[in-house]
């Protein structure tokens, strides 16, 4: 039989591997020879702050048995929302795991996600807005569709709605709509553009990349935005999509061929650093000024862990002259979440504050001036307990270096 895609998987495909989990814990910590520290020697944002096996990767696997095996019922514990959408779909679990035993704590946290919204007990009344807003709006954050172009009103790009567009700069929801993020889509779309790259947008029409409501278990959204999305793209004549959200990278690059019964994908996708590493290795991004500044760099679990993209940006980071890039203890693959993600930001903003202000203390513990990422959506999150403390530390976007140094 055929291997099934993840998204027509239900918690009964995990049955195997709910029996087998091992029981072992490396989903609730640092790999063995990456832990540098007592301080820093966890990697579940969920575990961390709760401390019962249940809120783990392990936890979910045993839920799931006990479900499948009829032990307990949906409706006995209050607790069982709470498990399941605490989660900020970090990946951590599946990362450490996956080494292991071969089996996907997440994936399997996921399908137990879609299965609370078919028994009507999800989603939280805040992914309920989310996913309202969506439906009403064509994005999560209730905007009118007509203000999505407006963070590219001066910069006279190519509308793809009117013309053939082969590079698709995909803004996302999050930075178009957001005044503080607006920044680093502009800052990108510019130094595409100066390099001469043909980028269009779909400005006003750019729908939901779909990544806040398959992170919530939503399937019935999800496959609906990801067939409009494709059918968007090949109309216009995509071939390349570059998008500086993490959130959408993962989406466009990873879940939408897991959704069954989708049109033909027939583009790449790339995140705008690794876009950009490549420009910067064929000479087309030179890097002039100097920039007098020891900066750590956060990777966003989007396109780190999940997606593998840890040596681009600090490869850019490295070629700016002047940039000192001193790292943190929990890094790439072992790499702490900033705790925005999985609707965890919107549902529980205590978890995703406290997540955040853990990744800035490990972040100055390191000597360095200033915290750099490339997600708006991790970018948010800093920037919170960042404000809190008087701004003790500067954040950037990798773009913002990048644009300074041309
Ligand atoms: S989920 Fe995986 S890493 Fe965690 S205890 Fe089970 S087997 Fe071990
Ligand atoms: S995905 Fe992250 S937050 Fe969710 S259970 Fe795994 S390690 Fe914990």
């Amino acid at each position: 039989m055929p291997k099934k895609k993840i998204y027509e998987r239900t918690i009964e495909d995990y049955r195997e591997q709910a029996w087998g989990d091992a029981r072992c814990n490396w989903c609730q910590n640092q790999w063995g020879w990456n832990v540098k520290s007592s301080k820093y020697n966890e990697i579940c944002p969920e575990f961390r702050y709760k401390r019962f096996a249940a809120y783990s990767g392990m936890g979910k696997f045993h839920i799931i048995r006990a479900l499948l095996e009829e032990d307990f019922d949906y409706t006995d514990s209050e607790a069982l929302v709470d498990i399941a959408f605490r989660c900020t779909s970090c990946g951590a679990c599946e990362m450490n795991c996956l080494r292991l035993t071969e089996k996907e704590p997440l994936k399997a946290g996921e399908a137990l996600k879609t299965r609370l919204i078919e028994k009507g007990l999800a989603p939280l009344p805040a992914h309920k807005e989310l996913l309202t807003s969506i439906a009403n709006y064509d994005n999560p954050w209730k905007q009118p569709r007509a203000q999505k172009a407006q963070w590219a009103k001066e910069l006279n790009l190519k509308n793809a709605n009117e013309e053939k567009c082969e590079i698709l700069f995909f803004a996302g929801c999050t930075p178009a709509f957001d005044p503080f993020l607006k920044h680093d889509i502009v800052n990108s779309a510019k130094i595409l553009k100066g390099c001469g790259v043909d980028i269009g947008i779909f400005a006003d029409k750019e729908i939901c990349c779909g990544s806040p409501a398959i992170r919530l278990g939503d399937r019935e959204t999800f496959f609906s935005l990801v067939k409009r999305n494709i059918e968007e793209f090949t109309k216009a004549g995509v071939k390349e999509i570059i998008t500086q959200c993490a959130g959408c990278y993962h989406a466009l690059k990873y879940d939408f061929p897991e959704v069954p019964n989708i049109p033909e994908i027939t583009f790449k996708v790339y995140h705008v650093s690794e876009y950009m590493e490549s420009l910067l290795k064929e000479g087309k991004i030179k890097f002039t000024k100097e920039i007098p500044l020891t900066v750590t760099w956060h990777d966003p679990c989007h396109i780190g862990r999940h997606c593998g993209i840890y040596e681009e940006p600090r490869n850019i980071l490295k070629a700016i002259p002047g940039i000192k890039l001193v790292e943190m203890e929990r890094i790439k693959d072992q790499g702490w979440c900033c705790g925005a993600g999985g609707g965890v930001r919107a549902a529980y903003p205590d978890l995703a504050f406290k997540c955040a202000e853990e990744r800035i203390e490990e972040a100055k513990e390191t000597g360095a001036e200033a915290l750099v990422t490339c997600c708006p959506y991790c970018e948010q999150n800093l920037a919170d307990p960042l404000k809190a403390q008087g701004e003790s530390m500067k954040l950037y976007d990798l773009t913002d270096l990048m644009l300074q140094a041309m």
